[in-house]
């Protein structure tokens, strides 16, 4: 408690020359950078610790950025690209690696120039960041919720909030870095807040969208498919009949649908066809090293070998994965027990054209709640790409997930907090 009131006294006392809010990946990044620089810095987050998405990042491991050229890495960004353009060549993918590395993280590139931390845990990346306020100076508040910016005319004026024993409080600050995230994941903290910041402040918000986000299906087979992982997959999404993206690797199935590198890939361009009202489908090529005429010749390879009396669910056994079996014959309406040489030409046919394009009709998406990012948010348009400064409202910076910029997966959206933080952070007017 005695604690608790020396750290009320001393904001009373001091005034900080610039506040964020919120300590995920942008909101460390841009703290420990404006520290840095000497200034004094109020760093408030409302979870009782900081980074928790970036600790669960990666499946544990965090994929931390994306080691591609330039002109590559700024591919795999949706939308803005141009706006990141300046925060990206201010503080890119190389200098991501660089303050890892300087900060203690050894870190590997992996398949398709992945960046994680050697030591397999994204905790050392939170950390690392976390570590890098400290040492700078940086004053973190936890489990202190900010409630609203206070702005005075056009300008910044300071920030109210409410502190861990529930007061509401007010902080007078000309500088303000709003990096409150998305809505994806919202346990992690990320629960939109700094959109409502942003909205009564008069920026536009691009309406939201989970994006990386699972596909569900009607397919009758789909529950059957729970748990399944394939991999060397090409996946296309056709909307409204016509193919939009095609994407290769692993696609897997579960509960909360159709999910994997492949599918959250498309998925952006999925959710936004079905908000549309588009009519959605994905197809799975499982033989994508095959064209049609060699796998015709592979599966006459496979039945010659076999004794006629053997099972059409065996012939399948040595073209796909086993859980795949009874839900690929129920799909050509085979009977897994009819014989291999019952089998007709028609048939045979029919299994290389699914075999070549199994059909999912997509007809909704996870909710946020399983969202790797979030699409939309503030509209780039209405802040400055050379300052992360707001075109409405003088001293509030912005960063990170909160603005309207979203990514593929393979490191690129951390990456984006990094570079629109480091910016942010450099206060520059
Ligand atoms: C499961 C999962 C795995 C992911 N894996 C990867 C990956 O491997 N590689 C990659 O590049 N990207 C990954 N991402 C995406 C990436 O983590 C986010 O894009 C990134 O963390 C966004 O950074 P941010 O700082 O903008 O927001 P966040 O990291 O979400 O931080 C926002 C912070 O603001 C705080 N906050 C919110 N409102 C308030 C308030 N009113 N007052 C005070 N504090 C507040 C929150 O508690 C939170 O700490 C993953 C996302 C998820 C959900």
């Amino acid at each position: 408690m005695e604690e608790l009131n020396q750290t009320e006294e001393r904001i009373e006392r001091e005034p900080y020359d610039v506040i964020v809010i919120g300590a995920g990946a942008a909101g460390m990044m841009a703290a420990g950078t404006a520290a840095r620089q000497g200034k004094r810095v109020l760093l408030l987050e409302k979870m009782e610790k900081s980074g928790r998405k970036v600790r669960i990042s990666g499946k544990g491991r965090c994929n931390v950025t994306n080691a591609r050229p330039a002109e590559e890495f700024l591919e795999h960004v949706r939308v803005n690209r141009e706006f990141l353009t300046q925060a990206f060549s201010e503080f890119n993918n190389r200098a991501t690696i660089r303050f890892f590395e300087r900060q203690g993280v050894k870190l590997d590139i992996e398949r398709g120039e992945r960046v994680f931390p050697r030591s397999g845990k994204a905790w050392d990346i939170a950390n690392a960041l976390l570590e890098y306020c400290v040492d700078n100076g940086v004053k973190i508040l936890y489990e202190t919720r900010v409630t609203g910016i206070i702005t005075l005319g056009d300008r910044v004026f300071g920030v109210r909030y409410r502190n861990k024993r529930g007061f509401e409080r007010k902080e007078e600050c000309s500088k303000v870095i709003l990096t409150t995230g998305g809505v994806s994941y919202p346990a992690t903290g990320s629960t939109g807040d700094g959109y409502a910041f942003a909205a009564d402040l008069g920026h536009t918000i691009e309406p939201l969208r989970p994006s990386l986000t699972p596909l569900k299906t009607t397919h009758a087979q789909m529950k059957f498919l729970h748990g399944l992982l394939l991999r060397n997959v090409r996946a296309t999404l056709y909307v409204d009949g016509e193919a939009v993206r095609e994407e290769f690797g692993e696609i897997g199935f579960s509960e909360r649908g159709i999910e994997g590198a492949v599918a959250l890939r498309v998925s952006r361009d999925a959710v936004d066809a079905l908000i549309d009202g588009k009519t959605v489908k994905l197809t799975l090529d499982l033989k994508s090293a095959l064209d049609e005429e060699t796998l015709r010749a592979r599966i006459a390879r496979e039945t010659a070998e076999m004794e006629p009396t053997e099972f059409f669910s065996e012939l399948l056994r040595r073209l796909v994965p086993k859980p795949l079996v009874m839900p690929l014959a129920r799909e050509l309406d085979i009977h897994s027990k009819q014989y291999i040489s019952k089998l007709t030409e028609a048939e045979i046919s029919r299994l290389i054209k699914t075999l070549k394009g199994l059909t999912f009709p997509i007809s909704d998406y996870a909710p946020f709640e399983y969202a790797v990012t979030t699409a939309g948010g503030v509209r780039c348009s209405e802040v400055n790409p050379y300052t992360m400064e707001s075109l409405k409202v003088k001293g509030l910076y912005m960063a990170g997930e909160v603005l309207d910029l979203d990514a593929n997966t393979g490191g690129y959206n951390l990456q984006i907090a990094f570079s629109t933080g480091r910016l942010a952070g450099l206060l520059k007017d």
